[in-house]
């Protein structure tokens, strides 16, 4: 029943000890023949020279013989059976050494037609050559052909492999040294970093916590010290109001032709007074006006407001300002519908200011007003081709008391704060005020306000 895939390659027998050093080496040419790689061959030879020297001791020694087997499933193996001359004890067969298991794949005891033989085999790499049948039969010619060669051969050959085999493990076990002292390294390292960088970050807890609370404390510095200053205005306009009034009303009493006649001087000085102290009222009163809108103290009375009615009443009375010859005040009929919720109050005083500036500071052209409808808010343009401002004045000018150094000659005083109090009014109807303007070429403001309130 052996078929030309199954017959054994070669066959021997085992009797006394210079025996298992033949097994030893036909063992290994087998092993060779079929494609076995080196260190392979050596150690199903070392596994067959154990099991061989057991069985000697034991049984008085074994028929063996070597097949490939599993050629048809595609997964080739090396078998070498070794039927033992007489069957083994009660207990069995347990080679002498336990490593011997490690060397081969299987190792065990298998019922062959009534007989308990020993088993081993070794897988054959997929890159070796096919086993067909035909150079099955080839090996099978080769290997009866070639001649066991001497115990000393094989000894000498057995020598050669154990040194090598014993410098590879020495190579590495050098390597594994290597290797494990390069990743102690690593680890070391990694390790290093690991503290350092939460070390790092600890810091920068600590830091950021701080400067948090640093921040906390500057800022409510900073509301006191804004509170105070709205206050400290606040009370000081108030005290202020009701003396430079009485100065105003005195004054006026004293030019009044009703009083007892002044001499030419005194008429002028008396008419400087009065001019000074209405200057000193409209500080004031701006000043009031500043501190309230900045405490939050300003509520705005929110109505359906007309844009028309506001810019109706605002040309109407600015009329009497553009006094001058060359410049035009155009206030344009905003689209219709032009309602909005907003403090009628509020944002007229915001437009006068502006319209006011424009016409100050406007020697010819004109000045003009005009509102569209933009992404559903309201967009309010007072534009002027006056003397325009500086890009780097562009947000000085909503400072407190600043004025563009040189602007106001001719243009009249001012006080500086009509345009913080604008923009201050505009935040409180929900908006917000800027500009665009150009040294020589006018200046527009822009007042750009919600249509449903803040
Ligand atoms: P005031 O007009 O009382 O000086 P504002 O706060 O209203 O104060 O304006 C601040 C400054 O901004 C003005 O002094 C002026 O230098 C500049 N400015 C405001 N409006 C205009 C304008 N329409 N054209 C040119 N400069 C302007």
């Amino acid at each position: 029943m052996n078929s030309p895939l199954t017959a054994p390659l070669l066959q021997m027998t085992l009797r006394a000890e210079p025996d298992i050093f033949v097994l030893r080496q036909r063992g290994r040419e087998v092993a060779t023949a079929v494609g076995l790689e080196y260190q392979d061959q050596i150690r199903i030879a070392t596994a067959l020279s154990e099991v061989a020297r057991d069985l000697v001791r034991a049984v008085g020694g074994a028929d063996v013989a070597f097949r490939a087997a599993g050629v048809e499933e595609g997964s080739p193996v090396l078998r070498v059976d070794l039927a033992p001359l007489r069957p083994f004890g009660p207990a069995g067969y347990e080679p002498t050494s336990g490593a011997v298991a490690r060397l081969v794949d299987t190792l065990d005891l298998t019922p062959v037609g009534g007989v308990t033989v020993i088993r081993m085999s070794r897988r054959i790499p997929a890159h070796a050559e096919a086993l067909t049948p035909q150079r099955l039969a080839e090996l099978r010619a080769q290997l009866a052909q070639s001649a066991p060669a001497s115990v000393l051969d094989e000894l000498t050959s057995q020598n050669e492999q154990l040194i090598a085999a014993l410098d590879e493990v020495r190579s590495q076990r050098d390597e594994l040294a290597v290797l494990n002292e390069e990743l102690e390294e690593t680890n070391r390292g990694v390790l290093a970093l690991y503290n350092q960088l939460s070390e790092e970050l600890e810091e920068t807890n600590r830091g950021v916590v701080a400067l948090y609370a640093e921040l906390d404390e500057k800022s409510a510095q900073l509301k006191a010290a804004s509170e105070s200053k709205s206050r400290f205005l606040a009370n000081v306009s108030h005290e202020l109001r009701a003396p430079v009034t009485a100065v105003i009303g005195l004054a006026r009493l004293l030019a009044d032709s009703a009083s007892d006649p002044l001499t030419g001087e005194q008429a002028r000085q008396v008419g400087l007074i009065r001019s000074s102290a209405t200057d000193l009222l409209a500080l004031v009163n701006d000043l009031l006006d500043l501190a309230k809108a900045e405490s939050g103290r300003i509520e705005p009375d929110w109505t359906e407001v007309d844009l028309r009615v506001v810019f109706g009443q605002l040309r109407g009375t600015l009329r009497a300002l553009a006094t001058r010859p060359g410049v035009d005040l155009v206030v344009e009929e905003p689209p219709s519908p032009a309602t909005l919720r907003s403090d009628e109050t509020l944002l007229t005083r915001v437009l006068r200011n502006l319209l006011h500036n424009g016409l100050k500071f406007t020697e010819t052209g004109e000045v003009r007003m005009r509102a569209d409808l933009v992404d559903g808010r309201w967009r309010i343009v007072v534009s002027d081709t006056g003397a325009g401002i500086a890009p780097d004045q562009h947000e000085r000018i909503f400072e407190e008391f600043y004025q563009v150094p040189g602007s106001t000659s001719g243009a009249g005083t001012g006080t500086g704060l009509g345009l913080p109090y604008a923009r201050r009014l505009a935040m409180l109807l929900g908006g917000s005020l800027g500009v665009t303007s150009e040294p020589g070429r006018g200046s527009a403001f822009t007042l750009d306000l919600p249509v449903d309130g803040a």
